[in-house]
């Protein structure tokens, strides 16, 4: 059987998190990035969706924790104990949190992906760096795998960033997809 079908069958077809009879994705729980039966969980759209883009985060939708926290599904609790903790200035997900019960190594994963410990990408000056933000290239920089530069002063505007890689960020220039370090921006 195939890792989703092994974890379709786990789920039931139903979000793991939300329990959402839709469909679904198997989504790698960091730091995992591979999709594993282990390390990754059945998800819908609207879960998935707002992990990755916690800025669209709906309070009310993340109640559904109040099922899934008991999971048996270690992936499925360490997803559920991060997104309590992203909510623990609610009440009720601070309360939740404190029932829950994670095994020692369950736990240790869990606290591997709080936005504390996740490095965020930097400019020059230490600024952090968010989606949609422009910025200035502060010397030339040689264009991987071809003979051009980036030159010192582009801007690039509206850059996207990744958890899974805080040392780039990525966005256009003259009409360019680029891909830059962080530390060789200036935040505009
Ligand atoms: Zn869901």
């Amino acid at each position: 059987m195939s890792i989703e079908a092994t974890m379709l069958e786990r789920c039931e077809n139903k979000c793991e998190l939300c329990g959402a009879e839709t469909a679904l994705k198997p989504f790698a729980v960091a730091p995992h990035t591979q999709i594993t039966v282990d390390h990754a969980i059945m998800l819908c759209d609207t879960c998935s969706g707002q992990i990755e883009n916690p800025e669209t985060m709906d309070v009310n939708h993340w109640r559904c924790l109040n099922d899934s926290m008991w999971s048996q599904v270690a992936p499925v609790q360490v997803m559920a104990w991060r997104q309590l903790k992203r909510l623990s200035s609610e009440g009720w997900a601070q309360d939740l949190v404190d029932m829950m019960y994670l095994e020692e190594e369950v736990a240790k994963w869990a606290e591997l992906g709080l936005d504390e410990n996740v490095e965020k990408p930097r400019d020059v000056n230490g600024v952090e760096l968010k989606k949609g933000d422009d910025v200035t290239v502060i010397k030339d920089l040689p264009i991987k795998g071809s003979s051009q530069v980036i030159k010192q002063g582009t801007v690039i505007r509206g850059i996207s960033v990744s958890a899974d890689d805080p040392k780039h960020v990525q966005g256009k220039a003259n009409g360019q997809a680029m891909y830059v370090i962080a530390e060789y921006c200036r935040k505009k």
